[in-house]
């Protein structure tokens, strides 16, 4: 069957057909992985919310005001994140997600500020963050936008995973009007750029979809076989997030229709057909909550980082639910939620993927936690 072929036969199955298929896939798995969904524990340090780009959906970037007054991030001060990992170790998170736009350091304000705390530039100043919270058994994974060879080549040095969106491939959001228009480093060519670098500079990597912002259901498939076949070549995917796109009051981008329910199980069971077992999938549960369960049935089996002391950023209006509610819908479906570190176990033994200083940290933490 050729692509196009395989999309249209995708495109026929109902969401019962979709279920049986993902069961087969799941059922060939062995029996201790079979019914497990994790997550990570997690919490986030925003660095910079300055941004070379400016999407039509974001909330997060230095452009848009904040419906609750809060000001920018031009660089998070040593207080800031001293304070925020005092209290994420007394959590016990494992997993500090370092987050900022996309090249911040290109700002003068972030440069001025990079400049008073004596680091050359922001790549120095990430180092700095991760190997302070190296020094307290909390892993670093790192997401900062479109980063070069080098740059990512230096971060997997203090970094257990790092992580960078597709979103999507379309080049019609490009378009005057269209979500990407102002966002060149979103050109699918830097994206495939970067996520395949990670794969040669054997990063385990978190990838993803943005859905519901204007794409359609073959520009999906298109993308989830993209991911595939870089996967394929490098092995260094342990994760693809189906997040779909929920709307905020103050951002350019309103959709006519949004993204409903139906159509992301959909996608999610799509997803689990072409990775099979070998990639993981991960749904974020502060944007589904109440449909779990759902979600369970087409093939998910990670609900990523869940912070219980810092918002999620992204989507500040969508709490982070309570681990133990999560567990609860899970042991309802006959699963088991269970907390993983930001690198996946399998990634911490594959030759190469995990730097020695990165493994005496892990071996050193108290996993029981
Ligand atoms: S690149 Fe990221 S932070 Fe920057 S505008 Fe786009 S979504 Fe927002």
């Amino acid at each position: 069957m050729n692509k196009n072929s395989e999309i249209r036969s995708f495109k026929k199955l109902t969401l019962k057909e979709l279920k049986e298929e993902v069961k087969i896939i799941k059922d060939q798995l062995p029996s201790d992985e079979k019914k497990v969904i994790t997550y990570s524990k997690n919490f986030t340090l925003s660095l910079s919310n300055y941004c070379i780009n400016q999407c039509g959906y974001c909330y997060y970037n230095y452009k848009i005001p904040k419906l609750n007054g809060e000001g920018n991030v031009i660089l998070l001060s040593n207080d800031q994140m001293v304070t925020l990992t005092q209290e994420a170790l007394q959590y016990k998170c494992k997993e500090a997600l370092i987050m900022s736009g996309e090249r911040p350091g290109s700002f003068a304000e972030v440069k001025k500020e990079l400049e008073k705390l004596k680091y050359s530039d922001f790549i120095e100043y990430v180092k700095d963050i991760c190997t302070y919270l190296l020094d307290f058994k909390i892993l670093p994974h790192t997401n900062l936008g479109f980063l070069t060879y080098d740059e990512m080549k230096e971060l997997k040095k203090f970094n257990a995973s790092m992580g960078l969106m597709l979103e999507s491939t379309s080049m019609n959001f490009f378009n005057k009007g269209k979500v990407h228009e102002h966002s060149l480093g979103k050109l699918p060519v830097k994206r495939i750029e970067h996520i395949t670098n990670a794969g040669k500079l054997k990063i385990p990597f978190t990838t993803g979809l943005l859905i519901g912002i204007g794409e359609t259901i073959e520009d999906i498939i298109k993308d989830l076989y993209l991911i595939k076949n870089i996967h394929t070549k490098y092995g260094h995917i342990q994760e693809v997030i189906i997040q779909n796109f929920v709307n905020k009051e103050g951002i350019p981008y309103q959709p006519k229709k949004p993204i409903n329910l139906q159509e992301m199980l959909k996608i999610t069971g799509i997803a689990r057909i072409i990775f099979e077992n070998e990639i993981s999938i991960q749904i974020p549960p502060n944007l589904i909550a109440g449909f779990e369960k759902e979600f369970i049935d087409m093939g998910i089996d990670d609900f990523g980082g869940i912070s219980p002391i810092t918002l999620d950023y992204i989507n500040p209006e969508n709490q982070w639910p309570q681990i133990d509610n999560l567990y609860k819908i899970c042991k309802d479906k006959d699963y088991f939620l269970k907390e993983r570190l930001p690198i996946y176990d399998k990634f911490i033994i594959k030759e190469g993927f995990c730097p020695e200083n990165i493994k005496k940290v892990i071996d050193n933490m108290n996993l029981d936690d």
